[in-house]
């Protein structure tokens, strides 16, 4: 099955508690395409400025990555700063610059119409429900969001996951826009808003799955060092939402799959800045990781 994914593709600047990079290759749609990439083919909706570098672009495509639906606009491309605490579970955004994101209209190319899957990540939720609206009948819709969007477009925000059936939040996000402080009442009133699954990433406490009555949770994997953990979140729903779309089977059975081989690839990105680690790894790597983590919760 094929995937098209819209959100950001972006320059960050981070800041963690073992070293500082600017200007980095980062976004929300980044960061879940080169992690699908592994499992499944994916296609971009996007937007960057002039300033963009062809390389960046090159090192997409050659993740065999479709790129035709990256625009690029007279502008700045979308700019992102965040400072990570001593916890890296908590992290400041000390700067976001929405650039040519503020004027964009998604134009989704014609050889993407069908995809079998549309992954929303994190984007203004009007972006969101536009690339949605232009794609046919896909078999699964997943979303992701955060915190900016639920504080600045909540209107926007709630009545489009009525039209997700899988949604990735972290607590944080979960909290905020449940309203709710325990986060298994927070996960019933954000089901109760449409998504038939919802995913709770807890950075290194791990993901906890909710669908219907059932609740399961998977560690993240224990590494000596985490060192950014920028892209993680999307990292996660890259390799979730590829493993389903490598396999077609949407069964409980293989989303507990994927939501491993999503943990996998979040425990591959954390361990360097931007994306560098991805472009170490292949796909006997993930493997060899994913048969670590079945053997770090078998019993
Ligand atoms: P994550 O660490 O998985 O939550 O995602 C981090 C990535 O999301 C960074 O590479 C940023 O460029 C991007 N990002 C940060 N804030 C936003 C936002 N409000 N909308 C879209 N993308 C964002």
């Amino acid at each position: 099955m094929n995937i098209v994914v819209v959100g950001s593709v972006a320059f960050d600047n981070v800041e963690t508690p073992f070293g500082k990079v600017e200007n980095v290759l980062g976004g929300s749609a980044t960061f879940f395409s080169v992690a699908a990439s592994f499992f499944a083919p994916v296609s971009i909706v996007a937007v960057v400025g002039k300033d963009f570098p062809k390389a960046d672009l090159e090192f997409l495509k050659s993740r065999g990555i479709d790129t035709e639906g990256i625009e690029i606009a007279e502008g700045r491309t979308f700019r992102w700063t965040g400072r990570y605490h001593e916890d890296m579970n908590l992290r400041d955004t000390l700067d976001l610059q929405l650039n040519v994101f503020a004027e964009f209209q998604p134009k989704v190319p014609a050889s993407y119409r069908d995809a079998d899957i549309c992954f929303l990540s994190t984007i203004h939720p009007s972006l969101q429900k536009s690339v949605l609206g232009q794609i046919g009948k896909p078999k699964l819709v997943g979303a992701d969001t955060m915190t900016h969007w639920i504080q600045e477009t909540r209107a926007e925000l709630v009545p489009l996951l009525a039209d997700v059936e899988m949604l990735t939040v972290n607590d944080e996000e979960a909290k905020l826009l449940s309203g709710e402080r325990n986060i298994v009442l927070a996960a019933r009133k954000i089901l109760a808003m449409g998504p038939k699954s919802l995913l709770i990433k807890r950075g290194e406490y791990g993901v906890l799955h909710f669908s219907g009555d059932s609740i399961f949770a998977v560690p993240a994997f224990p590494l000596e060092q985490v060192f950014d953990p920028t892209g993680a979140g999307d990292a996660f729903a890259g390799g979730l939402i590829g493993h389903l779309a490598k396999t077609g089977d949407f069964s409980i059975k293989n989303v507990r799959r994927a939501i491993v081989y999503g943990s996998v690839m979040a425990s591959f990105v954390v361990e360097d800045f931007s994306l560098n680690r991805l472009r170490k790894i292949d796909d006997g790597d993930v493997e060899k990781r994913y048969r670590q983590f079945v053997a770090l919760t078998e019993f």
